[in-house]
Order: C-alpha cells, then structure tokens, then sequence
C-alpha cells in the first residue's frame, strides 16, 4: 500500500516537471540552436510539491528533451492569506491552520503561495556555445 501511494506521488511530480518543461518548450524563442542553461520557476508553498521532488522529477523528465543540461532554479514563494472579515492579510506556513489569527475566522482566502510559474528561461550567450558533453 505504501509503495503504491509513494509511487502516486512520484507520478504526480513528473507529471507536473513534464508539464513545466512542455510550457518551456512551447515558450522558447528561436534561440538559433543556442542551448537553455537554465529554468527559473516559482513555486507556492501551498502548490503541494516540494522542491526536491519537483527538481528530481525534472531531471527525470527533462533527459530526453532539450533541456536535459538545464538547471531548476526554484525560488519558493511564501503562503499569503486574506482574511475578508477583518481586512488582514497574513503570512502562514503550510503546515499550519489557516484561520485567521486577528478574528479567528476560517473564511479566509489563498492570495498567493499555490502556483507553480515558469519566470524565465535561460539560454547560452550566443558566441558562447553550451559545453558539450
Ligand atoms: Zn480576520
């Protein structure tokens, strides 16, 4: 059982790095055969996946494509709650309730910390050929 839901985890995360590296490809400028060095994504700290899995994941996915000698940079972005009783917005840790902590209310709302973005690509100074391997 734990195995089987270990592996749905697994699956979950190479479905998402799969995905960043589909929207990647489609963005891609025609860099003229220059080699993309790196992806910059932010990801929420409510978006469910963690950094590691995601840049494992990406290794995983991104060897058979382009971006097989990219870097993941993953820069996390904090969980930002609203809360439309009282007007406070208020940071919170993932593990954490989200009540509110002036007024205590649960009807609150997510402003920021459950996406997953793709920034920028990075490519190759042109001049500056990729190593090759
Ligand atoms: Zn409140």
């Amino acid at each position: 059982m734990n195995e089987l839901a270990q592996k749905d985890d697994f699956m979950h995360e190479l479905a998402i790095a799969q995905q960043l590296i589909e929207t990647a490809c489609t963005a891609l400028p025609d860099t003229g055969g220059a080699a993309v060095t790196a992806l910059h994504v932010q990801l929420g700290a409510l978006a469910g996946v963690s950094a590691e899995e995601l840049r494992f994941g990406f290794g995983v996915v991104a060897s058979a494509t382009p971006l097989a000698n990219a870097r993941l940079e993953i820069e996390m972005v904090p969980a930002i709650v609203y809360c439309p009783h009282c007007a406070t917005e208020y940071t919170v840790e993932p593990t954490a309730a989200f009540g509110c902590p002036v007024c205590h209310s649960m009807a609150v709302q997510v402003i920021q910390g459950k996406e997953l973005l793709l920034k920028a690509i990075e490519i190759a100074d042109e001049g500056q050929p990729a190593q090759a391997r």
